[in-house]
């Protein structure tokens, strides 16, 4: 039985992808000032957009674009570059510039940007070495956290909808090549075999789900493997519940996806949906509704998370209804992360005090039930560092702040002390308090790094270099 999709009509929905060559197609665009779509054009020339139509049709209000959060989550703006690099492309696109002065001109300016924040791309990758091999890095794979693996399959690397905060921006505009994600999953199955420490596997993307079943299907049923029992947990991070439903309902293999589900249910396993909601609003429709009851059905998990960004969701009452409408659907609500230090950060970026206040708002105004939330976390190098709050301690104020998750995890529920300021936006722009000179666990970042170091040398040479010789 499949739930309906569309109260306006009984065709089911089909998926289409508007870009910026069909902005002149998104008619309730039109009501904007034709010097806004212009901005939205130029923008979208240096940072990813593309855009759905249930987004279009049904989450945004046009009746209050640009200021609407929905329309924030997903049009870019001109704020969102620098006025002088705004006024740059601006230029080149209204001058008809041949398309290679363009592209260039929007590389410059999105290498600007931070596309790799500190560690992501290199200390999380492991290698061969750590599998007793050759020292050569594991496509698709990522492994900073014991007990969880993450994995990228090659196509699931696009999403049905772009977020403009998204951290990994550098992907959808070609920034990072494609090489990066698995095209199937022997590899992962073999670095598993050897990691009887990890029990949940995170498939990942971009959003897994862009991916039709069948080829979704030849990715996880390889991980039901009978010498993997330790692999207790799948998990599916995508926003797939949020921008397009019609996955779980009506798309043409939405019956399949869903029976592949029960099939990991069934193989004994916890599937838990790491699913990405912004805003209550992308709760609120009824496609979003039933297909949240269907996937719930199938004996998934569904866990709820999203950063906390200006413009789009940075107001307590905003969460709190947002964690109240989860519970009430059968989701857990699960992390509020702090937007990361990519991209246009600067455009919606919220102060960690600030951040806080508002989760702190939230929290307190929602039954217990809802309270397995955890945030405002900051997915920074070391680990997930959470701020617990902000005090006084003798004399000083500070940043109480906690690890959540830890390359270590014996750093993993320790308070450590931040000196408080009011400004700060992220972990690398905190001192330690008390006049100490270093967090507790710099040491252990410079061990880790020396021995990622060592480990890319294994490939390189065979010189006998230890990490001891590298971290001095
Ligand atoms: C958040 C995260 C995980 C999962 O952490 P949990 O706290 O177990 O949900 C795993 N790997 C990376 C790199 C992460 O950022
Ligand atoms: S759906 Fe996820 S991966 Fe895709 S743009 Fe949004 S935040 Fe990024």
């Amino acid at each position: 039985m499949i739930a309906r999709t569309h109260s306006t009509s009984s065709a089911p929905a089909r998926f289409k992808l508007l870009r910026r060559e069909h902005l002149d197609q998104i008619e309730p665009l039109k009501r904007l000032p034709r010097s806004e779509i212009d901005a939205i054009r130029t923008v979208a020339h240096v940072l990813p957009f593309a855009v759905n139509s249930y987004v279009v049709d049904e989450l945004i209000d046009w009746s209050r674009a640009p200021r609407d959060p929905i329309f924030q989550l997903t049009f870019p703006q001109r704020e969102m570059l620098a006025p002088d690099d705004f006024e740059r492309m601006f230029a080149l696109v209204r001058d008809n510039a041949p398309e290679a002065q363009i592209r260039s001109a929007a590389r410059e300016i999105q290498l600007s940007m931070n596309p790799h924040p500190a560690g992501q791309a290199t200390l999380n990758v492991p290698t061969q070495a750590a599998a007793g091999g050759d020292g050569s890095t594991l496509v698709g794979i990522q492994h900073k956290y014991r007990e969880t693996v993450l994995f990228f399959p090659s196509r699931g690397q696009t999403c049905l909808s772009y977020c403009t905060y998204c951290f990994r921006w550098p992907q959808f505009v070609g920034l990072d090549d494609m090489k990066f994600a698995a095209r199937e999953s022997a590899g992962l199955v073999e670095y598993l075999r050897a990691h009887k420490e990890v029990s949940n596997v995170l498939i990942t993307g971009g959003d897994p789900l862009v991916m039709r079943t069948a080829l979704l299907r030849r990715y996880l049923e390889p991980l039901l493997a009978a010498d993997l029992e330790h692999v207790s947990t799948i998990r599916i991070g995508t926003k797939a519940l949020a921008f397009w439903p019609q996955r779980f309902l009506t798309d043409p293999d939405a019956d399949e996806l869903l029976a592949l589900f029960e099939q990991i249910v069934a193989s004994g396993r916890h599937l838990a949906f790491m699913a990405h909601f912004s805003h209550p609003r992308e709760l609120e429709t009824d496609v979003a509704q039933a297909a949240l009851a269907r996937v719930i059905a199938t004996g998934a998990v569904v866990r709820t998370q999203a950063p906390l960004i200006r413009r789009v969701n940075d107001d307590a009452r905003i969460w709190q209804r947002m964690w109240s409408e989860q519970v009430r659907l059968g989701a857990v609500p699960y992390y509020t992360f702090v937007e990361r230090d990519t991209g246009p950060r600067g455009y919606f970026e919220v102060p960690l005090e600030r951040a806080w206040r508002i989760f702190r708002e939230a929290y307190s105004g929602v039954s217990g039930l809802a309270r397995s939330v955890r945030g405002p976390s900051m997915s920074a190098t070391p680990g997930k560092v959470v701020i617990d709050g902000v005090s006084v301690i003798g004399s000083e104020q500070v940043f109480v702040l906690r690890f959540l998750q830890a390359r270590r995890s014996e750093w993993v529920g320790r308070p450590f002390f931040a000196r408080f300021d009011p400004r700060a936006t992220w972990l690398d722009q905190l001192r330690p308090a008390f006049g100490r000179e270093e967090f507790f666990f710099a040491e252990g970042m410079r061990e880790i790094e020396a021995e990622h170091r060592w480990r890319a040398n294994l490939k390189a040479s065979s010189s006998p270099l230890t990490p001891q010789s590298l971290a001095s």
